[in-house]
Formats: structure tokens, C-alpha cells, sequence
């Protein structure tokens, strides 16, 4: 289990406390339209101004390019942040200029103040030294608490970290202790699920949870193609053909590794990919050759089922089939409903994340009843695939 400090290793009383966050936010007219990555970093600042600490919160916004660019400061976000925190935010116009300089030097105990866009630096994006340098001259401590910025080595998010004495904050730590949970030191069995359009796209994740589950299931289009890899005729699904031998080798490794893959046993087909099209249920030896698989049938819904509940951990990545549209959403529905009502009886550690995962569990109504759900799309990913995330690294220094 690797180790990282938390806030509640840091002695902040007066002190500054330079905390890097994800506030790139979606924006409209002027005005954050989404405030979910301001609320989400609340409890870290609320909790550090109560210990008495100078919060200086550090962001980018957009890709600047390292040029300032005015459209992508973070005044406004300031603003939001201030609503949501009940409490005026300070806002620096540059980000280690005079203004950064003054508002800090301004600033009483308790006081939060932002700092403008990290970058409108092009050092940001490049961890110069001297940039994070000067941004360690405005704090004492440093705090992450932007997990889905922790696959760049940034500026702002690695170089820094190695400049001050760090720690990780509230959501940094939730989301480090469910990944923790679910593939550093999980109960076992554990199974994944990856799902999802392409084989080709999820190689470094199957490669990777092969050493590590009990059990990879698989679906979505992806399924095809170890169907087709297997020998079965898939009709006009979506398969990557030239992926089989990949798709025999990863059968290969994972069995080597213990680890078993679960194909779908039948599916459901349609003439085209579209709301309500005429459908029928299939084996996987009878997919009619111009009909395309889009989700898993019945039985193999039941099988899931059955090994999720003889599961303890599970790590899910894609969904079963084309969950955009009806009624070909009913397999990830019928998984994500059984894995949360799994989780919600304690019988399962459950979490989950990717871009459309996340979209599929909520129209699943699944969501809120999952251990985790990660929304850190690019980190997550990285995470699940067994890479070193260097904003992570720096933290446990
Ligand atoms: P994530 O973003 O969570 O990593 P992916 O991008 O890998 O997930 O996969 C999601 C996409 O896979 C969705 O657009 C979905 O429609 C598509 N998909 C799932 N099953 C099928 C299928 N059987 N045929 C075609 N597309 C599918
Ligand atoms: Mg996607």
C-alpha cells in the first residue's frame, strides 16, 4: 500500500497553503454552468481555513497555451467558489506576478484567495523548476486535491509537490483509498468489468487487470472481437478482426495469470444501430450475418449476476452494449443495478470510471449506490491501467 500524507499531517495553523485543484469547469455566458469541481474541493478548503491556514487555490482553465488569454481566467470561477464556500475568494490577477504576490501577503488566517489560470505559463505544462519555484515562494505546505489532473507532470501538480512539504487533499485521498481499495490491496474475489466499443482502445487496461482480477468480463463491442477471435460468426457487429490474435493473447496471459475472461453466452441483435430496432436474442453461434450485436442477452446477464454476487472487489470499465439507446442499455442497466444493490447490502466494493461508464451508471440509476465512482476520465484510465501517475508519485515522495 503505498503511502501519502493527508491534511491532517500538515500543521497549518497561519500557515499558507497552496492548494492545486481541478476547477476547469464547464462555462456558459460567463458563468460556471456545472459547479460539481468547485463543490467537490469545498471540504478541503473549508476544512483548512477552520485550522486557521491561508488557502491559496492554484487551477488551470482551458488550454492557453502558456499566452494569457482572456477568456480563460479563472475570475469567474473565483466568484462561484466563494458562493459555494459561503465566503469571499480573493482573486490574483497573474498567477506569480505582483498581483499573486500582494493579495498573498494581504491575506489573514482563514482568508482563501485563487491565483490566475497556472497556464497562461507555457512552464506550466512543461514542470519547469523555476515556475514551480516561484510558486512555492507564495506557500508553506502544498496540497493536490486534483486526482484527474495526476497523469500530467505539471508544473502545478509534480514539481511543486517536490518544492514543499506536501499532502494530499480530502478528494485526492477518497479517490487514492477507493483505488487503493479496489486494486492495491482488495478483497478477493475481485473481478472487472470492461466493456465498452473497441478492443484496441483498452489493451494496456486488460493487459494490466489480467494480473490482477480473478476475472476480466467482458462486453460491449469489444465482446465481438474475442467471439470472433474464438471462432464465432458475429454477423455485422462492430469487431476489430485484425485484433484477434491480439484478443487469443490476452486470453492466454490472463489464463497464465489465474485470471479468467468471461465472454457473453447470448446477445442482442439488431439490422441497425439505432432507438428501437426491431431486436431478437441469440446464442453467440447463431448471430444472423446482417445483424449486429448491441448488448448482451438474458442469459448472460444472469451470469453476471450470479459472479458478481461471488465477488467481494470489483473495478468496471465500459459498458455491456450500446447503452445510448433503448432498448439496448438493458444489460449495463440490469449489471450496474445488481453491483450497486451488491454494494448497498455490504457484500461488495464496487468502483468505477471512464467517460461513458460514468454517463451509462447514471442512466442506470446505478450511481449513487457504487463505492466510487471516478470522474477523473484521462487519470482514472491510467490509473486502471497500472501506469505511475506523477502528480500521485510526488505526493508519496
Ligand atoms: P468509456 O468511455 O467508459 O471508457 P468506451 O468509450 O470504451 O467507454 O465505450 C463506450 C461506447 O461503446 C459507447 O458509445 C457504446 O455505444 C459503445 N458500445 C458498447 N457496446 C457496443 C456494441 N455492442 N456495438 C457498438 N458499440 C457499442
Ligand atoms: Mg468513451
Amino acid at each position: 500500500m503505498s503511502t501519502f500524507k493527508t491534511i491532517d499531517d500538515l500543521d497549518v495553523a497561519g500557515k499558507r497553503v497552496l492548494v492545486r485543484a481541478d476547477l476547469n469547469v464547464p462555462m456558459a455566458d460567463g458563468k460556471p454552468s456545472d459547479t460539481t469541481r468547485i463543490d467537490r474541493t469545498v471540504p478541503t478548503i473549508q476544512q483548512l481555513t477552520e485550522r486557521g491556514a491561508k488557502v491559496i487555490m492554484l487551477s488551470h482553465f482551458g488550454r492557453p497555451k502558456g499566452q494569457v488569454v482572456p477568456e480563460m481566467t479563472l475570475k469567474p470561477v473565483a466568484e462561484a467558489m466563494g458562493l459555494a464556500l459561503g465566503k469571499p475568494v480573493k482573486f490574483a490577477t497573474d498567477t506569480i506576478g505582483d498581483s499573486a504576490k500582494a493579495v498573498v501577503a494581504d491575506m489573514s488566517d482563514g482568508d482563501i484567495a485563487m491565483l490566475e489560470n497556472v497556464r497562461f505559463h507555457a512552464e506550466e505544462t512543461e514542470n519547469d523548476e523555476g515556475f514551480a519555484s516561484a510558486l512555492a515562494q507564495l506557500g508553506d505546505f502544498y496540497v493536490n486535491d486534483a486526482f484527474s489532473t495526476a497523469h500530467r507532470a505539471h508544473a502545478s501538480t509534480e514539481a511543486l509537490a517536490r518544492k514543499l512539504p506536501a499532502a494530499a487533499g480530502r478528494l485526492m485521498q477518497a479517490e487514492l483509498e477507493a483505488l487503493g481499495g479496489a486494486l492495491g490491496t482488495p478483497q478477493k474475489p475481485v473481478a472487472a468489468v470492461v466493456g465498452g466499443a473497441k478492443v484496441s482502445t483498452k489493451m494496456e487496461v486488460l493487459g494490466n487487470l489480467s494480473k490482477k482480477v480473478d476475472m476480466i468480463i467482458i462486453g460491449g463491442g469489444m465482446a465481438n472481437t474475442f467471439l470472433f477471435a474464438n471462432g464465432h460468426n458475429v454477423g455485422n457487429s462492430l469487431c476489430e478482426k485484425d485484433m484477434a490474435d491480439e484478443a487469443r493473447q490476452i486470453v492466454a496471459d490472463a489464463a497464465a495469470n489465474g485470471c479468467e475472461i468471461v465472454l457473453p453466452i447470448d446477445v442482442v441483435v439488431a439490422k441497425e444501430f439505432a432507438a428501437n430496432a426491431e431486436n431478437k436474442v441469440v446464442g453467440i453461434d447463431d448471430i444472423p450475418a446482417d445483424m449486429m450485436a448491441l448488448d448482451i442477452g438474458p442469459a448472460t446477464i444472469a451470469d453476471v449476476e450470479k459472479r458478481l454476487e461471488a465477488c467481494k472487489t470489483l473495478v468496471w470499465n465500459g459498458p455491456f452494449g450500446a447503452f445510448e439507446i433503448e432498448p439496448f442499455d438493458k444489460g449495463t442497466n440490469a449489471a450496474a443495478q445488481a453491483a450497486a444493490r451488491l454494494t448497498k447490502a455490504g457484500k461488495l466494493l464496487s468502483v468505477a470510471g471512464g467517460g461513458d461508464t460514468v454517463a451509462a451508471l447514471a442512466h442506470a440509476g446505478a450511481a449513487d449506490d457504487f463505492s466510487y465512482i471516478s470522474t477523473a476520465g484521462g487519470a482514472f484510465l491510467e490509473w486502471i491501467e497500472g501506469k505511475v501517475l506523477p502528480g500521485v508519485a510526488a505526493l508519496e515522495g
